[in-house]
C-alpha cells in the first residue's frame, strides 16, 4: 500500500473515531442508553489507538509497548476499584492524562528548540502550563478524596493573591519564552512554577467541593489535549480533547448550579471552613425512631411512596435490597417512585447508576424538578442513606452553608422516613433540622440491613 493510500485509510478511521466520541457522549446523557455510549466510546478511543500504531511516522514500537504494559498494568487495577471510589480514581485518570500531555509538550520543546516558532511556542508553553497544574491538583484532588490528605481547606491570609501571582509567574515566563523560544533555561522553571500553582489551586478547597473540582480539572486536562493537538498537528486529538474538555466544563457548570454555588465560590471560597463551626453549635434535640416492624406497616398502608436514595445507600451497596422493597411494595398496589437529586451521592448520576444497576424501571425514577410538587399528596418519603440533599435549611435558614442549594422537598411529605446510621451530618458537615420534625421517623441502621428488614416484613427474603 501506498505512503497516501495508507494516510487516508488513518485519517479515515480517526474520523470515525471523533463520530464515536461524539456519539457516545449523545448516548451517555439517557440510562436507558449509557451502556451503548460507554461502549461507542471505547471503540473509539481503541480506533484512534490502532490507527495511530500504523502511523507511517512510527519509527520503532519497543517504548509504546512497554507503556502500553505500564499503562494496563495501573489501569485494570484502577478499574475495579469501588463504585464510591470512582471520583478519587477519576481525579488520578486525569492527573495522568494531564501528565502524558504535559510530557509530550516538554518534549516536544527539546526535541524541536532549533525549529520552534513563536506561534508554536506560546501553544507548547499553555499547552505545558495547563498539564502541569492539572496534574499536580488532580493528584491533591484524589489525596483528599481518598482521605490521606486532610479533607479540610488548608488556608491562611491572602493566599488567593499568592496563588494568583505564582499563576502570574508562569504565565510571565512563558511570554518570556514566546519572545525568545531558545531561552532553553526558562522551560523548566515554568513547569514547576505550573507544577506549584497546581497545589496551591487545590490545596484551599474543601472536600465536600472536590467533585466539582474534579470536573473541572478533568476539563482542563481536555483542553490541554486539544492544545497538544495543535502543537502535534492532530485533528482527533484537537477534538476528543476539546470534546472533553467542554463536556466536563458543562458538568462542572451543571453541579454548580445544583449546589448553588458560584464557581469563583467553589474555587475560592474555602466551603468546608464553614462545616466546623455549624457542627460546634449543635443543640440537643429529640428525635423519634421507629423498628422495621414500624416502617414496614406504614410503607404497606401507604397509597404513594418516594424512595429518596443517596450516597449511603451507595455506601452500603443497598440498591438490590431497595429492588426487593421496591417490589414487595408494588405487590401490594403501593405507587413508589424514586426521587433523583442532581447531586445526591459523590458524583452526577451516582444514583441512576445504581438503580439501574439492580434493574429498578427508568420510568420510576424522576427528576428533582419534576417530583418536587407532587412531595404535598405523597403518603411516605422514604430517604435512604441521603442527607444534604433532604436538607430543608437550604430553602429556609440563610446562614447555613447550602442557602440556596436546591433539595427534594420531602419534609412536604405526610410521613418522612429517614434510613441512617447515627445523627452523623453528611458531606457538607450540617446538621439536617428534617430529622426533628413532627413527621419524621428516624430509622437508625445500615441501610442494606435495614432495607432488608423491612422487605422480610413484609413478605418477603
Ligand atoms: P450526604 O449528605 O453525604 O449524606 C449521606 C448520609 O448517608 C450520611 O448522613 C450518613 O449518615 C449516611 N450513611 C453513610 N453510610 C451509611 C450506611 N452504610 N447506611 C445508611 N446510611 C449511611 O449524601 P447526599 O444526601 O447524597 O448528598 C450528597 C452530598 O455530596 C451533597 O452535599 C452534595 O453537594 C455533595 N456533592 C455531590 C456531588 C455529586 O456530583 N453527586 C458533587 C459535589 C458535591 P450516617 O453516618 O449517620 O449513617
Amino acid at each position: 500500500m501506498t505512503e497516501l493510500a495508507l494516510q487516508q485509510y488513518l485519517d479515515f478511521a480517526y474520523i470515525v473515531a471523533v463520530v464515536l466520541f461524539i456519539l457516545s457522549l449523545k448516548l451517555l446523557s439517557s440510562p436507558v442508553s449509557a451502556r451503548w455510549g460507554i461502549l461507542a466510546g471505547e471503540i473509539g478511543a481503541a480506533l484512534a489507538v490502532i490507527a495511530t500504531l500504523f502511523n507511517p511516522e512510527l519509527v520503532q514500537y519497543k517504548w509504546i509497548i512497554i507503556s502500553l504494559v505500564i499503562g494496563a498494568g495501573v489501569g485494570v487495577p484502577l478499574g475495579m476499584v469501588h463504585m464510591t471510589a470512582v471520583p478519587q480514581r477519576t481525579a488520578l485518570s486525569h492527573a495522568f492524562g494531564a501528565m502524558s500531555a504535559a510530557i509530550i509538550g516538554i518534549s516536544e520543546y527539546y526535541v524541536g528548540t532549533r525549529q520552534v516558532t513563536r506561534f508554536e511556542m506560546g501553544e507548547i508553553s499553555l499547552e505545558v502550563i495547563i498539564g502541569s497544574l492539572t496534574f499536580t491538583g488532580s493528584l491533591i484532588a484524589a489525596g483528599k478524596l481518598q482521605e490521606v490528605l486532610p479533607q479540610r481547606p488548608i488556608v491562611y491570609r491572602g493566599q488567593n493573591i499568592v496563588s494568583l501571582s505564582i499563576l502570574a509567574g508562569a504565565l510571565g515566563l512563558a511570554v518570556a519564552l514566546v519572545v525568545n523560544p531558545a531561552n532553553t533555561i526558562l522551560f523548566p522553571i515554568m513547569v514547576l512554577v505550573a507544577l506549584i500553582f497546581g497545589v496551591m489551586l487545590v490545596t484551599p478547597i474543601g472536600g465536600a467541593d472536590m467533585p466539582t473540582v474534579i470536573s473541572l480539572l478533568n476539563s482542563y486536562a481536555g483542553f490541554s489535549a486539544a492544545l497538544l493537538g495543535f502543537v502535534l498537528n492532530s485533528k482527533v486529538l484537537v477534538v476528543a480533547g476539546a470534546l472533553d474538555g467542554s463536556s466536563g466544563f458543562i458538568l462542572s457548570v451543571i453541579m454548580c448550579k445544583a449546589m448553588n454555588r458560584s464557581f469563583t465560590n467553589v474555587m475560592f471560597g474555602a466551603f468546608g471552613q464553614v462545616q466546623a463551626s455549624a457542627a460546634g453549635v449543635k443543640e440537643e434535640r429529640v428525635v423519634r425512631s421507629a423498628t422495621p416492624e414500624e416502617a414496614a406497616a406504614i410503607l404497606a398502608a401507604a397509597n404513594k411512596v418516594v424512595v429518596v436514595p443517596g450516597y449511603g445507600m451507595a455506601v452500603a451497596q443497598a440498591q438490590h435490597k431497595v429492588r426487593e422493597l421496591y417490589d414487595q411494595l408494588t405487590k401490594k398496589g403501593v405507587d413508589v417512585r424514586f426521587a433523583i437529586h442532581p447531586v445526591a451521592g459523590r458524583m452526577p448520576g451516582h444514583m441512576n447508576v445504581l438503580l439501574a444497576e439492580a434493574d429498578i424501571p427508568y420510568d420510576r425514577l424522576v427528576e428533582m424538578d419534576e417530583i418536587n410538587g407532587d412531595f404535598p399528596q405523597t403518603d411516605v418519603a422514604l430517604i435512604i442513606g441521603a442527607n444534604d440533599v433532604t436538607n430543608p435549611a437550604a430553602r429556609t435558614d440563610q446562614s447555613s452553608p447550602i442557602f440556596g442549594m436546591p433539595i427534594l422537598d420531602v419534609d412536604k411529605a405526610h410521613t418522612v422516613m429517614v434510613i441512617k446510621r447515627s445523627m452523623n451530618p453528611g458531606f457538607a458537615g450540617i446538621d439536617n433540622p428534617l430529622y426533628y420534625l413532627d413527621q419524621t421517623l428516624m430509622l437508625f441502621g445500615d441501610a442494606k440491613q435495614f432495607v432488608g428488614s423491612i422487605v422480610k416484613e413484609l413478605g418477603g427474603h
